[in-house]
């Protein structure tokens, strides 16, 4: 469903996206980890086309995008939920939703698709509260839903369970698990390995911009090199 091509991005003389060659099939569930700094929500805001690369190629569906406009990466189906929070907390919790959702459905439906997606996040009984009045978790899940809401086929997802209990994460876990089944294709930036032993087929490392190390959890978890990098972290801190 994804690719990309010898990606690169520098800030000014920071090289931020390494040549980074890299592959999501359709239905998978992919997860990018990789220390704090290493490029992981630059390589989002990349696919989005929220910044555009210094060189190299995206491809979405075979097709070339590098150059596309975000609101048209979004329109074929392309939705990110970024670390930072993208929600409206002036706003109750299903005004939220009907924002999300207003552009993807038709009119009639609208009403039992927000209904539908509430349902879907465990925030039913929250849907008139405002949204600044959320819980952590609370507030985790209408992000999720913000990006659900507009029908993607590719289900880009920013530290989706960052402060979150581990009952919510795993709760969290279920509901992305719940939208591959519906073919929703999902590549999370994840620090929580429960969390990537849940959900995860496949799991890329990212070091330093570039692509590390690539394969199933177990393989990730047994390879002293990737410990390594995050034992370097553990000591710069
Ligand atoms: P974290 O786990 O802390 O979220 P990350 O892997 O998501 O880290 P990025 O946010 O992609 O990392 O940042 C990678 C590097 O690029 C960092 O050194 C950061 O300071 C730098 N960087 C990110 N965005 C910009 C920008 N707009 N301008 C300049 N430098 C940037
Ligand atoms: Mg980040």
């Amino acid at each position: 469903i994804l690719e990309t091509r010898a990606l690169n991005k520098w800030f000014g003389g920071l090289h931020v996206t390494g040549g980074v060659d890299f592959a999501l099939e359709t239905g998978e569930m992919h997860c990018l980890i990789g220390p704090n700094g290493a490029g992981k929500s630059t390589f989002f805001r990349l696919i989005l086309g929220e910044h555009l690369p210094t060189s190299g190629q995206i491809l979405y569906n075979s097709h070339d995008i590098t150059l596309t406009k975000s609101y048209e990466r979004i329109r074929h189906g392309i939705s990110v939920k970024f670390q930072v929070p993208g929600i409206f907390k002036a706003l109750n919790v299903a005004q939220n939703i009907q924002i999300a959702l207003q552009h993807h459905v038709a009119p009639a439906e609208l009403d039992h698709e927000i209904d539908l997606l509430l349902n879907f996040l465990n925030l039913k009984p929250v849907a008139r509260q405002l949204a600044g009045n959320l819980s952590h978790g609370q507030k985790q899940w209408l992000e999720i839903g913000m990006a659900v809401g507009l029908k993607p086929k590719l289900l880009l997802l920013d530290e989706p369970t960052a402060g979150m209990t581990p009952d919510e994460t795993f709760a969290t876990g279920e509901m992305l698990q719940a939208l591959n089944r519906e073919g929703v294709t999902v590549l999370a930036v994840e620090h929580d390995m429960a969390f990537v032993r849940q959900i995860a087929h496949r799991v890329t490392v990212l070091h330093l911009g570039k692509i590390f190390a690539q394969g199933t959890i177990d393989e990730i978890v047994a390879n002293e090199q990737v410990a390594a990098i995050y034992l370097g972290e553990a000591h710069a801190q």
